[in-house]
């Protein structure tokens, strides 16, 4: 589309033209004049400071190495775990947008278009214009635009160092950066890159990419029109691109489109260039009057290779690293990766990422669809001891795109209580704070609003627990609760500095400051930013690694051939693990998340990523709003975190438990198949000793004789972490179990008896017709807790304070009385009334009646002998004398049958 009202100008020379504004700057010379020389004077003190700034600090890093040599096919290798050798996984390619091509392809009409256009005096002067320069300057200090004046050398710079900010200290940087590339490198070879760098809308970078963008041809053929149509969009693509959309009315009120404006720049470059002499007028006039071909905006064609989760990680690791060590911008990093003829050696495990993409590719193994009708999300990261990424996916279902969200290393989200390993026990265990006979109420620790803080997702409390239970069923309070007793800085600190999870210290969201110091951040996973699953993954290797930190690598380094000569450009294979946790901690939170998921507990709330024959580590993790599921878990042989939940964060519904734990299982189980169960490392020195776990101390009588049953278990230990002291909280008492305690329900309490009164039976005593003493001695908790917001907990009916308070024995009210002996008839003697039986011993006896008399029936007595019996009447056959199998005198010893 040409323009119309401009066909066929006569190229005009611009020469400045007389102003009438000259004749008032006259009048103010003297002013201005003054103003200036006070300037001079003072530039040039400014300059001797500005001279040593510049020779130390500017020239020293004044240097850009020009790695970025193209147009190679990059590959990647993984490691052959049965032969070690590393073997080609993937050759790179560019992706369809990105076309590099060498000077000799592109057009002289292009190349000198863009030297007439952007920099005139590209070819005589040494990478930096000082005429431009100090325009720019001058722009600078009166508030114009301190880019300017930048040569083709300068923009250049500026395009592949990754650095856009826009201070005095880059610009002048940028200046001296370029004084030594230009020095280094040919004129011919800048023009080059600098024509392969430059942005020109719609995407595109380079001319090659854009010619095909904008005009559907190879660079190579480009018109001279053409030419400086694409040139004159690198400007300003927003305002000269072909295609913007952008609408902009100029100074008469004429509304321009992007086609309108190029076509007017492109004029300009072909004046330019007709007025450096680079071409003719005849040339000029019809280029300016050629119509311009523009290829609509294509279609978005699909990239011909999908890489999996794995490979785009890799390269992503790639190009970010490439970015922090050589200063290299997005795009040139990523040009090196896929077309820079690298070597990648990948930590892949084969093995693994396979297992990871049938579980991950399959949405029938984790199908749900939230409210607003997303689609439900996972990600995993699987580490090896080492620390490399054997396997990984960044969404679930099948890939469909390269360049997808990756929300495995690239989302952060709420760990909820994944976070209390990390950010609670591990350091408090690590510190001193508790060891693992240490026990906590699971109870609320305040009131919040106008409810108890913190509830459990268990909908109750179940009071006093030892830590191994309590982490088991994921008990909110004693997380609360230990981490004050850990300190929320230093929870902070470890969680930073041993962790490498990245906390937020002051971040204002929607005008309101938000920090990740308190409790329930901390404690309860409610963070600031979140966490990625990459992040979690690597925070949890440190247990089964006893203690080490290893930053998680999905390469071991990366070459390229350079001369016959594999040069290393990144180097993972020296990354020094760190000390996070001692071997002792490390074993410590073995343990205590084997509870999670053994099944030793009950309401555990990982039991289902058991793998049969494995010994499994882990801890679940769910938010209040259940916007988010997690289970990082890990045997001697893989750490694996898993998330689950929405794109954007929404409720889950899920009724068969932790989907996580379902996916951590279901990719899990086939790698271990057939792996020996070595457990953790068992570091020696320990004890095992009997803790009642109310307590947290030693164990006594009185806690084996709590009316819930023992309240001793064994737990194992350092010697010096054994407590010394003895349980004082169980306190024995007397109760009579003929008093049975009646809970609110109507229901006789479990166990539980009145306290025994004063006429409670403590033996059995013939004469009082008493078989058995009902009076028993129990151990009961003498606790005393504060309620909070009128919760209760499910130990309360074992406090001592209940028990007090239901009063003593309700059987045994008044003193025994002896029951009235029984009458012996024989002793009847009827001439003897003493001896004679009362009405309640004989009922009927009438001393004027014989047939009442107790001997009545009674036949004649011979010789009665005392001690013997009397009844029967009739003599019974003895029988033969058989020996009787006296108390059996047996091999074993005897054995108290309560020890
Ligand atoms: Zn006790
Ligand atoms: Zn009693």
């Amino acid at each position: 589309m040409a323009s119309t009202n401009n066909q066929n100008p006569r190229p005009e020379r611009r020469r400045k033209g007389r102003s009438p504004a000259v004749t008032v700057f006259a009048t103010i010379g003297k002013v201005f004049g003054t103003l200036l020389l006070i300037g001079i004077i003072t530039s040039v003190i400014l300059c001797c400071f500005a001279a040593n700034y510049i020779r130390t600090v500017i020239i020293p890093q004044a240097h850009l190495e020009a790695n970025f040599v193209m147009n190679q096919t990059s590959t990647i290798y993984y490691k052959d775990s049965a032969t070690g050798q590393y073997v080609e996984h993937l050759a790179l390619h560019g992706s369809e947008n990105r076309k590099l091509v060498e000077l000799s392809q592109i057009p002289k009409s292009l190349q000198q278009a863009t030297v007439a256009i952007e920099d005139e005096n590209f070819y005589s002067h040494n990478g930096v214009s000082w005429k431009r320069t100090l325009k720019g300057v001058l722009l600078m200090f009166t508030g114009g635009d301190i880019q300017g004046g930048s040569t083709i050398t300068q923009q250049l710079i500026k395009n592949v160092t990754q650095y856009d900010d826009v201070t005095v200290k880059r610009k002048i940087l940028e200046i001296f950066t370029a004084l030594d590339f230009d020095s280094t490198y040919s004129k011919d070879q800048i023009l080059e890159w600098y024509l392969n760098y430059i942005y020109l809308g719609d995407g595109c970078y380079g001319v090659a990419t854009a010619a095909e963008n904008y005009f559907g041809k190879d660079v190579s053929e480009l018109t001279l029109a053409e030419s400086a149509s694409l040139i004159s969009i690198t400007n300003n693509p927003t305002i000269y691109g072909p295609n913007s959309t952008v609408r902009m009315t100029n100074e008469d009120g004429v509304v321009t489109t992007g086609r309108e404006r190029n076509k007017q720049r492109q004029e300009l470059v072909l004046w330019k260039m007709w007025d450096l002499g680079m071409i003719s007028e005849a040339e000029y006039r019809s280029a300016v009057a050629e119509e311009l071909d523009f290829v609509r905006e294509q279609d978005e064609k699909k990239p011909s290779i999908i890489y999996n989760w794995y490979d785009e990680q890799v390269i992503s690791d790639v190009i970010d690293d490439l970015k922090e060590k050589y200063g290299y911008s997005d795009q040139i990093a990523e040009d090196m990766v896929l077309s820079g003829g690298l070597k990648i050696y990948a930590c892949v495990d084969q093995e693994v990422q396979s297992a990871v993409e049938t579980v991950y590719y399959d949405r029938s193994n984790l199908n749900l669809v939230s409210k607003s009708g997303q689609e439900i999300q996972s990600a995993i990261v699987v580490l090896d001891p080492e620390g490399n990424v054997v396997g990984l996916a960044g969404a679930l279902g099948e890939k469909e795109g390269n360049r997808l969200l990756n929300m495995a290393s690239g989302t952060y989200r709420q760990p909820g209580s994944s976070i209390k390993p990390l950010a609670v026990y591990a350091p408090a265990l690590e510190y001193g704070v508790i060891t693992p006979a240490s026990s906590f109420d699971d109870y609320p620790v305040q009131v919040l609003g106008s409810s108890a803080w913190p509830a459990n997702s268990y909908l109750h409390y179940k009071g006093l627990i030892n830590l191994a239970p309590a982490i088991a069923v994921s008990s909110n309070p004693v997380a609360v609760r230990t981490l004050q007793q850990l300190g929320v800085e230093t929870s902070f600190q470890f969680m930073q500095e041993n962790l490498h999870i990245d906390l937020v210290e002051e971040l204002t969201v929607n005008g309101e400051v938000k920090n990740d110091y308190g409790a329930s951040q901390l404690a309860l996973g409610g963070l600031t930013k979140g966490v990625s699953v990459m992040d979690m993954a690597a925070a949890y290797s440190v247990f089964p690694r006893d203690g080490l930190y290893v930053e998680p690598k999905t390469y071991t380094k990366v070459t390229r051939e350079v001369d016959g000569v594999e040069e290393v450009l990144l180097d993972n294979t020296a990354n020094e693990p760190e000390v996070a946790l001692s071997t002792k901690t490390s074993w410590y939170v073995n343990e205590l998340l084997k509870g999670v998921v053994n099944g030793k507990y009950s309401g555990a709330t990982g039991t289902a990523a058991q793998l049969s024959g494995m010994t499994v580590a882990g801890k679940t993790g769910s938010t209040n709003t259940n916007n988010d599921r997690w289970f990082v878990g890990y045997t001697p042989y893989y750490t694996a975190a898993v998330w689950v939940g929405y794109k954007n964060p929404e409720r889950i519904y899920y009724s068969n438990g932790n989907p996580a734990v379902t996916l951590w299982r279901k990719v899990m189980a086939p790698i271990h198949e057939g792996l020996e169960n070595k457990g953790f490392t068992k570091p020696g020195g320990t004890t095992t000793v009997q803790i009642c776990q109310d307590s947290g101390l030693r164990a006594t009588e009185a806690c084996a004789a709590d009316p819930r049953g023992s309240r001793v278990i064994s737990v194992t230990m350092f010697a010096d972490d054994v407590p010394a002291e003895s349980c004082a909280l169980h306190k024995e008492v007397e109760v009579c179990t003929a008093s049975p305690v009646v809970g609110s329900d109507g229901e006789a309490i479990s166990g539980l008896y009145h306290l025994a009164g004063e006429f409670c039976p403590r033996e059995a005593n013939e004469a009082l017709g008493i078989t058995e003493g009902t009076v028993k001695t129990i151990g009961i908790l003498d606790y005393s807790r504060e309620s909070v917001g009128g919760a209760t907990a499910r130990d309360s009916n074992y406090l001592y304070s209940f028990l007090e308070a239901q009063g003593t024995c309700t059987t045994h009210t008044t003193a025994p009385v002896a029951p009235p002996a029984e009458y012996d008839p024989n002793s009847f003697d009827r001439n003897d009334p003493s001896t004679w039986p009362t009405q309640e011993q004989w009922p009927g006896f009438d001393p004027a009646d014989e047939t009442t008399y107790p001997d009545y029936n009674l036949p004649p007595v011979t010789t009665p002998t005392p001690g013997v019996e009397t009844t029967p009447s009739v003599l019974e056959p003895t029988p033969p004398p058989t020996p009787i199998p006296t108390a059996t005198p047996t091999e074993e010893p005897y054995v108290p049958a309560d020890g």
